[in-house]
């Protein structure tokens, strides 16, 4: 007879090893399937978000910024640095590191909560049956009471750029290279594309980002987006706007890449390393059976309700593979609203209230509403920013870029939106998503007491000035 779970989650991401976990240490039955292996054909836990996304990326995010600083940022404070340089080798150690202990971790905690870790691919067969194949093909069929499907996305690859995984990769080849790139280009101004071209543009590649849209950034607020392009291009990143890749070939190690410019006109450039980040596509295929009765949309996301219910009762999906923004929070969020949806508790994901961050630097970092959109909506809102540049602590750590804009309801005061440019943005955007969580208005946050010296104090200002009352400016009122 079949081995019968409470819940079976399919894939070991942010997404899947949160629901599992949650769902044992409410005290039921669950299993979770991976079927990723490393070259020594052990099981790989952690999806892509610890492997080959937000963790690697941010550990070489962290250490290029450490060396673009000591290089071009020490000098004028007082540093003297010597013949800084790269070993790329151990950088890239050091990264394999990080994203080792951490999925060593995951394996901790599933047996430290009693998951039982099933190694393979697993497919959804009907009445809620689990086929599961390993790496020889050999199938288990387990049984479940509710399942959750989990499995992510991978990159999308477009036929003008076909990758060979050495001189065109995909954002994890773009986490491997050996060297630093002399030319570096990129396609697709999306926050991968910003983020790995500013990690191989600090450590010395000239990079080259075509986007094909004719606005950066066009889904984050103007403000925001307006500033952090100004930062990107200073820091030397080129981005080119309304440029659309139709043909890539690879000649003597080098990449000749041809676009169509703004005027419509062909151009090309060559560099030693693509990166193809145009976007990610959910893993849909040879997931269910004919006969599951679980629908995909138009897209191949998995089609789900508000509470990540599917179209058969008892199989819910999460993460990247359905709807919404395709960020390792909003997956875990799912994941534990699931397993507790399914233990009995009542629970719901605010999807009003999923912070963004580009971990570029400054970083950019938003939740809720856009200038622009409530605009478009017709909603009466008020603003108010405050710049980095009048922040104490900001000068301290010498990062003054950047800015906090607050928007608020104009009669209800509600806060709809924060957008932030600074450094450490990722750590502001919590205290924001508390107060709109909380359901708070900019006075509330005006009102709080903020410690000094913060980069916080920003965020203290900007809503102070939305009625104009920030202190670090010039907001004399005339006398009534
Ligand atoms: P995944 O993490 O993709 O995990 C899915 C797992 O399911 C995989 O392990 C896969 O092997 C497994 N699987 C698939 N099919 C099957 C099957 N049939 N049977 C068994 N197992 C299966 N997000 C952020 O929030 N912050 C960031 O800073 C950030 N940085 C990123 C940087 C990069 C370079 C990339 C590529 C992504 C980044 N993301 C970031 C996005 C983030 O990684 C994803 O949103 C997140 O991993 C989604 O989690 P998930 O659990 O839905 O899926
Ligand atoms: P994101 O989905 O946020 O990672 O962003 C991917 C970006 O790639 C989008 O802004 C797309 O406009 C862009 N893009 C997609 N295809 C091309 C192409 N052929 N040339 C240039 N940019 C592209």
């Amino acid at each position: 007879m079949a081995d019968k779970y409470d819940i079976i989650v399919i894939g070991s991401g942010p997404g899947g090893y949160v629901a599992a976990i949650r769902a044992a240490q409410l005290g039921m039955k669950v299993a979770c399937v991976e079927g990723w292996l490393d070259e020594k054909d052990q099981q790989v836990l952690g999806g892509t978000c610890l492997n080959v996304g937000c963790i690697p990326s941010k550990a070489l995010l962290e250490i290029s910024h450490k060396y673009e600083e000591a290089k071009h940022g020490f000098e004028h404070q007082g540093l003297i640095a010597g013949n800084l340089d790269v070993d790329v080798p151990k950088m890239m150690a050091h990264k394999n590191g990080i994203v080792k202990n951490l999925t060593g971790g995951i394996a901790g905690l599933f047996k430290a909560n009693g998951v039982k870790s099933i190694t393979g691919w697993g497919t959804v067969l009907s009445k809620k049956q689990v086929s599961v194949k390993d790496k020889d093909d050999k199938e288990t069929i387990y049984e479940a009471e509710n399942i959750i499907i989990a499995t992510g996305s991978r990159p999308i690859e477009i036929p003008p750029a076909k990758l060979d995984n050495d001189r065109i990769v995909d954002s994890t080849g773009a986490l491997e290279f050996d060297e630093v790139p002399k030319r570096l280009g990129v396609i697709g101004a999306g926050i991968i594309g910003l983020e790995l071209g500013s990690v191989w543009n600090r450590l010395g590649s000239e990079v080259t980002v075509l986007e094909a849209q004719d606005k950066f950034l066009p889904t984050v607020d103007q403000t925001i987006a307006k500033d952090g392009l100004k930062h990107f291009t200073k820091q030397g990143l080129e981005i080119k706007l309304k440029a659309r890749v139709t043909h890539t070939e690879v000649k003597r190690n080098l990449v000749y890449v041809t676009y169509e410019d703004a005027d419509g006109k062909e151009q090309q450039f060559k560099c030693d390393r693509l990166i193809v980040s145009v976007g990610r596509t959910p893993n849909s295929e040879k997931l269910f059976s004919s006969d599951s009765g679980v629908n995909l949309d138009e897209r191949g996301f998995v089609f789900v309700d508000d509470d990540c219910l599917t179209s058969v009762p008892g199989i819910y999906a999460i993460g990247d593979v359905v709807r919404g923004p395709m960020l390792a929070h909003k997956a875990s969020e799912e994941g534990i609203a699931v397993a507790d949806r399914i233990a009995g508790e009542k629970t719901e994901v605010n999807y009003d209230c999923i912070p963004n961050v580009i971990y570029t630097h400054p970083e950019l970092a938003w939740v809720g509403q856009t200038e622009e959109e409530l605009k478009a909506e017709g909603e009466p809102y008020k603003v108010g920013t405050f710049s980095m540049a009048a922040n104490g602590r900001a000068m301290a750590a010498n990062a003054t870029e950047g800015l906090v804009k607050v928007i608020a309801h104009e009669k209800t005061d509600r806060i709809l939106g924060v957008h932030i440019v600074s450094h450490q943005a990722s750590e502001m955007i919590a205290q924001a998503v508390i107060a709109m969580e909380f359901g708070a208005s900019a006075e509330d946050l005006a009102l709080t007491c903020f410690a000094h010296p913060t980069l916080s104090e920003s965020l203290h200002e900007a809503a102070m000035n939305v009625d104009g009352k920030a202190i670090h400016k010039a907001n004399r009122r005339k006398k009534k």
